[in-house]
C-alpha cells in the first residue's frame, strides 16, 4: 500500500539551508519512496533549549510503501550519514527529520509515536504543514489544522516563527 507521509526537517547549525536540501535529496533516494511536496524554509526561535541558535524548519510530503518502522530506520541513516552527533534531546543539531504522521495511522512503538506527539503545539511544523495541505485533519482527535493553528497562535503570537528564506 502506498501511504502519504509528512516529515519535519530542521537544522540548527552550520549552513542549515544545505544541510536542509541534502537531507531533501536524501530522502528522494529512498527505496519505494517518492518526494511530493516541500514547503517554505522557515527560520524559527529554538524550542525547549533556548540558549542555541535559530532553526531552519519545513515540511515535506513523501509517498511510501515502506512501513512506518523501515522508513524511520532510512531517516535515521541519512542523519547519521550526513554526520548527526548526539546534542542531548533538543539541543544543536545538524539535522532532525521526524515523522509526523504515516497516512491515518496511530502509532505508539518504543522507536515510533505517530502523530508526532509534539506537533500540534509548534508553530515550526504547523505552519508549513498548513502551507502543503490546509484541509488536513489530524487522525488522533479529528482536529482540523487550520483550528489547531488559530489556538497556538492566539496563545503564543507569530513572533517565533519569521516565515521563508
Ligand atoms: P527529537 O526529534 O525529539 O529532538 P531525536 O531526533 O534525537 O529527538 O529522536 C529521538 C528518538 O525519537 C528516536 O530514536 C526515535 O526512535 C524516536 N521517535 C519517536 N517518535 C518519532 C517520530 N514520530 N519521528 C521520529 N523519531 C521518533
Ligand atoms: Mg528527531
Amino acid at each position: 500500500m502506498i501511504i502519504e507521509v509528512y516529515l519535519s526537517l530542521g537544522s540548527n547549525i552550520g549552513d542549515k539551508k544545505a544541510y536542509l536540501e541534502e537531507a531533501i535529496i536524501e530522502i528522494g533516494k529512498i527505496a519505494k519512496t517518492e518526494l511530493r511536496a516541500v514547503s517554505s524554509f522557515y527560520i524559527t526561535k529554538p524550542w525547549g533549549k533556548l540558549e542555541q541558535a535559530d532553526f531552519i524548519n519545513m515540511v515535506i510530503k513523501i509517498m511510501t510503501s515502506l512501513s512506518a518502522e523501515r522508513l524511520l530506520e532510512n531517516l535515521q541513516n541519512i542523519e547519521m550519514k550526513m554526520g548527526r552527533q548526539d546534542n542531548g534531546r533538543w539541543g544543536p543539531r545538524i539535522i532532525d527529520i521526524d515523522i509526523l504522521l504515516y497516512g491515518d495511522k496511530i502509532i505508539h512503538t518504543e522507536e515510533l509515536v505517530v502523530p508526532h506527539p509534539h506537533m500540534k503545539q509548534r508553530l515550526f511544523v504547523l505552519v508549513p504543514l498548513m502551507e502543503l495541505n490546509p484541509d488536513l485533519v489530524f487522525p488522533d482527535d479529528g482536529a482540523h489544522i487550520q483550528e489547531v493553528l488559530s489556538k497556538v497562535l492566539d496563545r503564543e503570537g507569530e513572533d517565533n516563527i519569521i516565515k521563508r528564506l
